[in-house]
């Protein structure tokens, strides 16, 4: 019989992690988790309650701030996809803005947030059957996970599908903020102190440059199959 496993997918920014990791999920009737809508939650917080004030905080002041913020996903009964809320409100929509992109990468850098932020990932997966995208999920978050991929495409590419994207969602941004935004998340998440963004040794890298969703979703699944003993 198949068993259930635990899919870990990271990589850079706009690569397309969420699309697959949700089509897997779907495939396989597992629960799919946006590690990185957590990060997001929390900044929106700070933002919110003026703790980050015109991009600038006191990490002391986000720390204090932890203890107030409620973290938890539930199924939109519609697209049966997890969708998060915060204190009780789902700001799904709330943390996709370019605000909150510009600056989520500082505050998922401080170790606190990433330990209240990890614990919860970790109950989330304590039963496998999850598929969890993020930057350091095969290496830190679920360093067992019976299946890891690491995604990866040319920058151009990625920058082109984030504002494509954003603009679908009505969000008003050059393309050269977009690609700005990306490449310093890039850069802060692949250099920081605690739970870098980097390719765990038994990871599979999968490059989407030049490949549809389809090629990608059946290499995935190939994989998913062999490592869950189907
Ligand atoms: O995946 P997404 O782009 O929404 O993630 C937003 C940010 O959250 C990332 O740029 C990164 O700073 C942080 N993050 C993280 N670890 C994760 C997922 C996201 O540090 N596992």
């Amino acid at each position: 019989m198949r068993r259930k496993i635990t899919i870990a997918i990271d990589g850079y920014s706009s690569c397309g992690k969420s699309t697959i990791a949700k089509g897997v999920a779907k495939k396989l009737g597992y629960i799919f988790i946006d590690s990185g809508a957590m990060y997001r939650a929390v900044t929106l917080y700070c933002m919110e309650n003026k703790i980050i004030k015109s991009g600038k905080f006191k990490e002391q002041d986000i720390i204090a701030a932890l203890e107030n913020i409620d973290l938890e996903f539930k199924a939109n009964p519609q697209t049966h996809l997890s969708e998060i809320y915060l204190n009780g409100k789902n700001v799904e929509k709330d943390i996709r803005g370019m605000d909150v992109s510009n600056m989520v990468s500082p505050i998922s850098a401080i170790k606190e947030v990433r330990t209240k932020v990890i614990a919860l990932q970790r109950e989330l997966g304590r039963s496998k059957g999850i598929v969890m995208d993020g930057r350091d999920i095969g290496t830190n978050v679920f360093p067992d996970a019976e299946l890891k991929l690491f995604m990866t495409a040319d920058e151009n590419v990625r920058v082109q599908r984030r504002w494509k994207e954003l603009q679908s969602k009505g969000v008003n941004v050059s393309v050269e903020e977009v690609k700005k935004n990306i490449a310093e998340r890039d850069h802060e998440d692949t250099h920081r102190e605690h739970n870098p963004l980097r390719k765990a040794n038994d990871a599979v890298v999968l490059d989407n440059t030049h490949l549809t969703m389809e090629e990608q979703l059946n290499f995935a699944m190939k994989l998913a199959k062999e490592r869950s003993g189907a």
